[in-house]
């Protein structure tokens, strides 16, 4: 099934979970201030599928035996790996880059731990587990669910594990286990999108501590009972604020703490249990996470860099600044980050890996791709504020500005540039401030920076983790130069 906004408002409406906000349990999530704006990008991005011209987002999902987003689909071949590609940056075209936990995201997740079934969940945790990794992805197809995502504890005190906190559950820890399920409490540090979201996937990152307590993956309804969330302020606009605030009227994402206070997780909804050295062959080899969430990734930030390097070159065409060198050089930079992120998007499906079970992107070029973006993209940011210098600040307050016709006199005169008249103008740099200065512009840097984990301990990993079966082949380069050089005698 593929639903359309309307479904999803419906279904929203009738099912939100419990959040807090600001001391209250949110009423509506649809109308509430704090999500209206989220709600409705969510509501477009399955209203996204049914127009003419995105038809390419609907395919015929042969596991299900009925039609579903492209987000759900398992590519068998190269060629279907290609379309997936190509509809999420249909998409991605449509959120400019921003959104990126738009529903297609868990959708693919979904998908991956369904296409491993047998060779992962089955293999290491048995028959139950590769039956619930394919139920609830059938279940996720046919009721085109949405869903939200935790992995990581609190930052209570990273210098140790969290079984070695004061509290042991303040990382979310399995406290019984029952006849029809396991009881869970404790929180993660932050679940986007959860407060308009309709299902949880909870996959901590057991790396950090292998007490197997808290090795535990599994589904669940965002309103079942025990599941909240403490949402972060809004940072949506004032009212309306589409003029002001292009990017955060549109494209604003909720994040919120995720609290599990004491709640039944039935046996058929997980699907990692108890067994935490098996995690690095789930993120890395045979299920290779990283490389699908990071292809995604790639997605997303491609579309944004694009979208940086348009931005760039309307600010700069438009106040005579692209006539400088310093300035094209900048400029030329953002387009070499477009132009390696095309090339990683190419030949990640060029050379995919073709699996019995699925062909997948290729891992080496996807997770070096979206670890080089964690400075890339905050780099194109930094090169858009060093480009328009003070002028991205003093722009008037807002549209009503452009009402008083006194005012307006002195707007057209002195707030023009030499290539945009001065509403044009305003709009434009709207928009720049909306990307590099407002709130939403910053929780995005934040987000490109962090969203796939600290670039630090991920570029290292580039290293230690991606390129380890890959060592050989260039320390060979240097060996053989050794080898030939000649051994001086004393
Ligand atoms: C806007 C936004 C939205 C997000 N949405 C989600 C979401 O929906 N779901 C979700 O699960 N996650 C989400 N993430 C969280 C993201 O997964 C984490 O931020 C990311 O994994 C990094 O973890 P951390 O923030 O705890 O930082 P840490 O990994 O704790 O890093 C903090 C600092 O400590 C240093 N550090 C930490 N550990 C070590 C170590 N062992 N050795 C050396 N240095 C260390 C790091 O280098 C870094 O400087 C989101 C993040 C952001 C910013």
């Amino acid at each position: 099934m593929i639903r359309t906004g309307k479904d999803y408002l419906k279904s929203i409406r009738e099912r939100q979970p419990v959040t807090y906000y600001e001391g209250e349990i949110v009423n509506d999530v649809t109308s509430h201030h704090a999500f209206r704006i989220p709600v409705k990008t969510v509501a477009e991005y399955y209203d996204l599928h049914w127009r003419e011209d995105h038809k390419a987002l609907r395919v015929y999902n042969r596991d299900v035996g009925e039609e579903s987003s492209i987000s759900f689909m398992r590519p068998r071949t190269k060629e279907d790996l290609a379309v997936m590609r190509d509809g999420l940056l249909k998409i991605y075209e449509f959120y400019r880059g921003f959104f990126g936990r738009s529903p297609d995201y868990m959708n693919m997740w979904t998908m991956v731990f369904f296409a491993h079934a047998e060779d992962y969940f089955g293999k290491h945790f048995g028959s139950k587990f590769m039956e619930n990794s394919v139920g609830i992805y059938r279940e996720a197809v046919k009721n085109d669910l949405f869903y939200t995502h935790a992995i990581v504890a609190p930052m209570y005190d990273r210098s140790k594990p969290p079984s070695q906190w004061d509290d042991p559950y303040i990382q979310i820890g399995v406290v019984e286990e029952r006849p029809e399920g396991v009881v869970v409490r404790g929180s993660a540090m932050i679940s986007t999108a959860a407060p308009y979201s309709e299902m949880l996937w909870y996959l901590p990152n057991v790396r950090r501590d292998t007490d197997p307590r808290y090795a535990i993956y599994f589904s669940i309804p965002t309103n079942t009972k025990g599941v909240r969330f403490l949402a972060r302020r809004g940072f949506q606009p004032r009212e309306g604020g589409e003029f002001e605030y292009p990017i955060s009227s549109r494209f604003e994402e909720a994040d919120a703490v995720l609290v599990l206070d004491n709640v039944l997780v039935p046996w058929d909804r997980i699907i990692f249990y108890k067994k935490p050295e098996l995690i690095e062959d789930l993120m890395w080899h045979t299920v290779s996470l990283r490389g699908w969430f990071n292809w995604h990734f790639v997605i997303q930030h491609y579309s944004r860099l694009k979208f940086l390097a348009g931005l760039a070159m309307a600010v700069a065409e438009a106040a005579g600044t692209s006539s400088f060198i310093n300035v094209q050089e900048k400029i030329g930079e953002i387009l070499i980050y477009v132009a390696l992120n095309e090339a990683v998007l190419h030949a990640s499906v060029e050379r995919a890996q073709e699996l019995p079970n699925i062909v997948r992107p290729d891992p080496y070029l996807s997770i070096s791709g979206s670890h080089f973006n964690m400075r890339a993209v905050p780099r194109a940011n930094e090169i858009l504020r060093s480009i328009t210098g003070g002028a991205s600040i003093p722009i008037p307050a807002g549209a009503k500005d452009f009402t008083n016709p006194e005012e307006r006199v002195y707007i057209e005169r002195y707030m023009a540039m030499k290539g945009l008249d001065a509403l044009e103008r305003v709009k434009l740099f709207n928009l720049l401030w909306d990307v590099v200065g407002s709130e939403v512009g910053m929780r995005y840097e934040q987000y490109d920076r962090f969203s796939r984990g600290d670039p630090t301990i991920r570029w290292a990993q580039t290293y230690t983790e991606v390129f380890r079966d890959r060592k050989q082949e260039f320390v060979r380069l240097v060996r053989e130069i050794l080898d030939q050089m000649p051994n001086p005698k004393a």
